[in-house]
């Protein structure tokens, strides 16, 4: 099922040659009308009329976070105040938001892409989606609330926080979709439990998770666990929030980016130099559409690669594998790069772990220090104190086999290490403190 059958299954020819057209359109947009960019272009000696290819996007400059913050709030709006009919703003942990206006084209074309989203994974009008993204400046819970509603289906527009209340909800709402963090829906999961509903009693049968990346193997856990489809989903608050890319149910294997409307590559953070397709590095986006906010090469910092093969379900648009970190979140210890992800890969492959965990990150005597603090299940728990050491021995050999780092692991108890209700804190660093 598709939502938009033509647009979806355009012939790639066909396809890359809007995409030329509409990188044209956008070059211009944001070069005639946001100073910013024209300086940019000027410093490089670059004009519109040099786009001659689509491959021509890697002269131009690319565009970071920062730009965002130096041109705050409405620097780099690329039409007139009135007719940017929303702002969504993304707090950073440090400094000012990140700010994103849309014209009344824009809300409509993120609602479109929403819905194409949704029906990817299987969802219909026929299904109640319960959205427990944060409404708010957030771009998560509006995004995915005008997705179901353009799509036709029930939103039930429930936002973050009092778990127990939502609970409730999915047991006496009955919706059948869930949109929210992996690391939420697991938490709802276990509060359910806990009041004695079990997950696959409710009438859920497919989750769209994101906002923050996670594994296949979280996957696995999840589907199991809550007895539903679990798919992936990606956004990003700067090019337009949630809905650039979506997993389908027929592969679930790789994120369809919506081309029409973004054009992706993939570049080397280091050297910046373009990658080609199956290589690993960091996902370059150019809105080609957006009006009130072109962004022309905006750095997303996710780390990611591109799939050219084609799709089982039809569909043109190129597929990016799941987000394997970000490149912000890369911890660097004693040399060596390890990301989140692939300690969350290790541990859920490890019975008797449950999938809450905190890395802390120490400098003891000038050295970097890892310590994966990881929840174990109830029965392992009561356990002989050996087998809750072996376990620890099995952990800490399979991370230092696999991703060549000594880490310390500390086995705790179920419930110990706080829950988020939006995106999961995985990471604490307490070496900037000493
Ligand atoms: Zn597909």
């Amino acid at each position: 099922m598709m939502y938009d059958v033509e647009m979806e299954t355009l012939p790639r020819e066909d396809l890359e040659a809007l995409q030329l057209r509409r990188l044209k359109q956008a070059v211009e947009r944001a070069y005639y009308n946001v100073p910013f960019y024209r300086s940019q272009f000027d410093e490089l000696g670059i004009h519109p009329e040099h786009i001659k290819r689509l491959s021509d996007v890697a002269y131009l400059p690319l565009t970071e976070k920062q730009d965002l913050r130096n041109n705050y709030p409405f620097g780099l709006f690329a039409v007139p105040r009135e007719n940017v009919v929303r702002i969504h703003a993304s707090s950073g942990t440090t400094g000012k938001a990140t700010v994103v206006g849309y014209t009344k084209r824009d809300v409509k074309n993120w609602a479109q892409l929403m819905a194409r989203s949704f029906m990817a994974a299987g969802v219909t009008r026929r299904d109640t989606v319960h959205n427990a993204y944060g409404y708010g400046l957030f771009t998560g819970g509006l995004g995915a609330h005008y997705g179901a509603e353009e799509l036709g289906a029930t939103i039930l527009p429930v936002s973050g926080g009092g778990t127990k209340r939502q609970v409730m909800l999915l047991h006496d709402f009955k919706p059948t979709v869930i949109s929210c963090t992996p690391s939420y829906a697991l938490h709802l999961a276990d509060v359910a439990q806990a009041t004695g509903i079990d997950f696959k009693d409710l009438s859920l049968h497919t989750g769209i998770f994101g906002a923050e990346p996670w594994t296949n193997e979280l996957r696995a856990e999840l589907q199991t666990k809550l007895n539903i489809n679990a798919l992936d989903i990606y956004g990003n608050s700067e090019v337009m929030g949630p809905g650039l890319a979506m997993e389908c149910l027929t592969a679930q294997q790789g994120l369809h980016i919506w081309e029409d409307h973004f054009l992706p590559e993939i570049i080397d953070p280091e050297t910046k130099e373009p990658l080609p397709y199956g290589e690993a590095g960091e996902l370059v986006l150019t809105t080609l559409t957006k009006e009130a906010q072109p962004l022309i090469r905006y750095r997303t910092r996710d780390l990611t690669r591109l799939m050219p093969i084609p799709c089982r379900c039809g569909r043109t648009h190129l597929r990016m594998d799941k987000v394997l970190g970000r490149s912000d979140d890369m911890l660097i210890i004693r040399g060596v790069n390890v990301f989140p992800s692939q300690i969350e890969s290790i541990l859920l492959e490890t019975e008797g772990v449950a999938p809450h965990y905190q890395l802390i990150l120490r400098r003891e005597a000038s050295m970097d220090t890892l310590e994966v603090q990881v929840e174990v299940n109830e029965n392992i728990f009561s356990d002989e104190i050996k087998h809750l050491q072996r376990l620890e021995r099995k952990l800490k050999n399979n991370i230092k086999e696999f991703l060549g780092v000594t880490a310390d692991i500390k086995l705790v108890e179920p419930q110990t290490i706080s829950r988020s209700e939006g995106k999961a804190k995985r990471i604490v660093d307490q070496r900037q403190k000493d």
